[in-house]
């Protein structure tokens, strides 16, 4: 039987690595898929993951319809055995929706890959609708770990370091950014619940508190 399958997890848990690894594992097998992503760090239309492999995929649009895209590609000769979608919380629910119709209708299994929950802690709508229609939900094995060393299972988007609770659902910002900009951390809840990044974590311990006093 084929299945919407959610792979699950925070930032950096490895989702597009096993999601190139699918792809590999599967063309290895002389299968073909159809992968869509959005909004990818390498750029439009591509697949990449933090290891360095990166691989071409179908940027997604703004009230594209997914379904529509596959019976119009099968229909004109294309082949399609199955469906990776990264990035999946970036895509709206109807798109989930019509994922979850690919399945159904036309027999793909398809396998979404997301994160599950936004900076403040709020499901993606995109992530929720997954949660609401997959077959089967799957979090990802390879944990990021907090600063602390807990497990992370929080995203923390940053400014300048310091840990910021508003503003819009989606800003690009990558783990590596420069001074002032908007970043991305991985935390684990108790240090989100505390807007603790590394940054000001290593602040804490530098302030004058803990500090010999200076001799004048
Ligand atoms: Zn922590």
């Amino acid at each position: 039987m084929p299945e919407l399958v959610f792979f699950s997890g925070t930032m950096d848990c490895g989702k597009s690595t096993l999601a190139l690894q699918i792809e590999h594992n599967r063309s290895a097998r002389g299968l073909v898929g159809m992968i869509f992503t959005r909004d990818d760090r390498a750029g439009e239309g591509k697949l990449s993951s933090r290891l360095g492999l990166v691989t071409d995929a179908v940027e997604v649009e703004d009230g594209q319809d997914l379904y529509a895209y596959l019976v119009d590609h099968l229909s004109q000769g294309g082949r399609a055995d199955y469906v990776i979608a990264d990035e999946a919380q970036f895509l709206a629910p109807g798109q989930i929706d019509q994922l979850a119709r690919v399945v159904d209708d036309l027999g793909l299994d398809v396998f979404a890959f997301g994160i599950t929950t936004d900076f403040r802690s709020k499901l993606f709508p995109g992530s929720q609708r997954l949660v609401e229609l997959a077959d089967r939900i799957e979090v990802l094995q390879v944990e990021a770990l907090c600063w602390c060393g807990a497990r992370a299972t929080h995203n923390a988007r940053t400014i300048g370091g310091e840990m910021v609770v508003e503003g819009a659902q989606v800003v690009v910002g990558d783990v590596n950014q420069a001074a002032g900009e908007v970043g991305y951390e991985v935390l684990c809840r108790r240090h989100h619940r505390r807007r603790m990044t590394a940054a000001s974590a290593r602040a804490a311990a530098l302030s004058p508190d803990v500090l010999p006093v200076p001799s004048a």
